[in-house]
């Protein structure tokens, strides 16, 4: 479905089939050149869909530039077999070095699930049913870094690049100032909380995710376009109310620190509330690994503003409340 925002800007939704998120709204903006943000999985329906709606714009990949908000496959996977011999595809400087690293960037393999204390036979179904995935299936193209403050113009607009770190490396929201509009792809979402993950814990992305949260608030925006489902409030209280929910699940975390001693990364986990349908033990592996992985990224920030402590007793990370917190 092709929907007009406004002047030379236009929404279309992809379709993503499975998960929760039903569809990628990606955005163009029309102009003497184009640009295209964001683009979806690399399947059929998702192609189709794209070049039918520049079709209806009258115009072509050919004449169209993408930027990518950010790496993950449901955004940037399309977008070398969209690109037209001379379209640009920008994506935020860290994003662009992990695609430029390797392919098995997305290979979604977890290393080390013994260190996080899964049971083998957890592990092990993991491994059979989707370790092996398909990694990310984009034509090798090449990637124009973008830094923030880059200023990107199309369409009549000038779109102020913001690096926004932290559901991926090198997430990065478009401002134009002009009509207080962000397109803001993942970093804000309305009816469910981006996640936040990580598998080690000496890096720290929700300390990132939270402080270009922060950022946005001095940003006066009134159009606010996400990269999935749509808008039930302001940026500015989706802002505060993510915030809110982090700084929740920092406390449930240290509660069950505090409550239950030392413990691993996948027995923290299974004792936090998770907003599914069943409890942790009839959750899918798949859910089991995300949720771990949110687990490692607030245990991260937790350790390094001191309130916890962690040691590793027999290759297994294990985590405590610091003493008098
Ligand atoms: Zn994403």
């Amino acid at each position: 479905m092709l929907q007009r925002v406004l002047d030379n800007i236009y929404k279309i939704d992809v379709p993503m089939r499975d998960g929760a998120l039903n569809c990628l709204n990606a955005y163009f903006i029309q102009g003497e050149r184009n640009l295209l943000i964001d683009t979806g999985f690399d399947r059929e329906e998702s192609y189709k869909t794209i070049t039918g709606a520049l079709n209806r714009l009258e115009t072509s990949m050919e004449n169209t530039d993408i930027f990518l908000t950010h790496i993950h496959p449901d955004h940037a996977e399309l977008a070398g077999r969209l690109a037209g011999i001379e379209t640009r595809i920008y994506i935020g400087e860290k994003d662009a070095k992990l695609l430029n690293e390797s392919e098995k960037t997305f290979s979604i393999r977890r290393r080390n699930p013994e260190m996080k204390g899964f049971p083998p036979e957890v592990a092990a179904d993991y491994e059979r049913t989707y370790a092996l995935r398909r990694p990310f299936s984009g034509k090798r193209c090449t990637y124009t870094e973008v830094l923030d403050g880059d200023i990107l113009e199309y369409g009549g607009y000038r779109l102020r690049c913001i690096d926004c770190a932290g559901h991926s490396p090198g997430q990065t929201c478009l401002y134009i100032e002009e009509k207080k509009l962000l397109f803001c792809g993942d970093h804000i979402l309305f009816d469910i909380t981006p996640n936040v993950s990580s598998w080690e814990d000496d890096i720290n992305p929700l300390k990132d995710y939270i402080k270009n949260l922060e950022k946005l608030k001095a940003y006066d925006i009134e159009i606010v376009l996400p990269a999935h489902r749509g808008v039930t409030c302001s940026a500015h209280e989706r802002i505060d109310e993510i915030i809110a929910h982090h700084n929740e699940r920092l406390d449930e975390l240290l509660c069950v620190l505090k409550e239950n001693g030392e413990l691993n990364t996948y027995e923290i986990a299974s004792r936090l509330t998770w907003n599914t349908p069943c409890n942790w033990r009839d959750m899918p592996t798949f859910q089991k690994y995300s949720a771990v992985g949110e687990v490692v990224a607030h245990l991260a920030f937790l350790l390094d503003r001191g309130l916890i402590e962690k040691r590793v007793e027999q290759g297994v990370n294990l985590y405590s409340a610091r003493a008098g917190v």
